[in-house]
């Protein structure tokens, strides 16, 4: 139930037909991971959390650096040295306090993620790491917990946006990426133009809310390149590879 404050707050979003008081509802009772708290995870949980998305579970492991404030909105300069789970906590909490924001200040690896997936029920998982390593780690326990995985890359100019593991008939991110085919660079050696990675964020944000309302057009896999030089974004279907080793063990159990 929402309350009388609750539909001040989010009318706007609840006047979606879409959406309505019963959409509002699910949005306030779902649980969401957020995996960094990096330039994409700031944008996406700062969205999520004015959204009135009831429960987000935020996991890094690194401190706020000055080099950070240039794209990863959610910290401000009195934050750095802080960890990055607690600084984000913080402004989360000053967007919307009557929200649960769990946080786990420690690096996202299988093990790490699998206790999370077992111990939560979580609605989707938001992939706003920085590192091939975690990316892999992320699917496999979003194949094995069968939770939708919203996927988002930012280097340079250009952005990339992924969604997997819809069903088990979706490609996973391994189905797309493998140790041979990895796209190179990052951040730190390439640059980023400090909106781009934003609006990578805010697409997640916007991927995950989807999920949650029941709002997505098809359960395929797909991924979005936006090249912000042009001004375009190009959207692929991402088709299941009948050889992936992470999800064609795991296809038998969901819709
Ligand atoms: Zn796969």
């Amino acid at each position: 139930m929402l309350s009388q404050k609750e539909l001040i707050q989010y009318s706007r979003q609840i006047i979606l037909p879409e959406i309505d008081v019963e959409g509002q509802e699910k949005i306030k009772s779902s649980h969401i991971a957020i995996i960094g708290m990096g330039g994409l995870g700031s944008s996406a949980a700062m969205y999520l959390a004015a959204a009135g998305v009831g429960n987000l579970t935020i996991i890094d492991h690194d401190v706020v650096e000055r080099s950070n404030l240039q794209r990863q909105i959610i910290h401000q300069v009195s934050g750095i040295g802080r960890q990055k789970v607690e600084s984000a906590k913080e402004t989360l909490q000053g967007i919307n306090p009557d929200i649960n924001v769990n946080v786990i200040n420690k690096k996202a690896t299988q093990e790490q993620l699998s206790e999370l997936t077992g111990e939560f029920s979580f609605d989707v998982i938001l992939d706003c790491s920085d590192n091939f390593d975690t990316r892999f780690a992320i699917n496999r326990a979003s194949v094995i917990g069968q939770i939708p995985l919203v996927s988002a890359t930012a280097v340079g100019f250009k952005g990339q946006l992924a969604i997997f593991n819809l069903s088990s008939k979706s490609a996973c991110y391994h189905c797309l990426y493998s140790a041979m085919n990895l796209p190179e660079g990052n951040c730190e050696e390439q640059g980023i133009l400090s909106p781009v990675v934003g609006t990578m964020g805010c697409l997640q944000a916007t991927e995950a809310l989807k999920i949650i309302s029941g709002l997505t057009a098809s359960k395929e896999s797909f991924l979005l390149a936006y090249d912000s030089i042009s001004t375009q974004f190009k959207s692929f279907n991402v088709p299941k590879d009948p050889s992936c080793v992470d999800c064609k063990t795991n296809t038998t159990s969901y819709a």
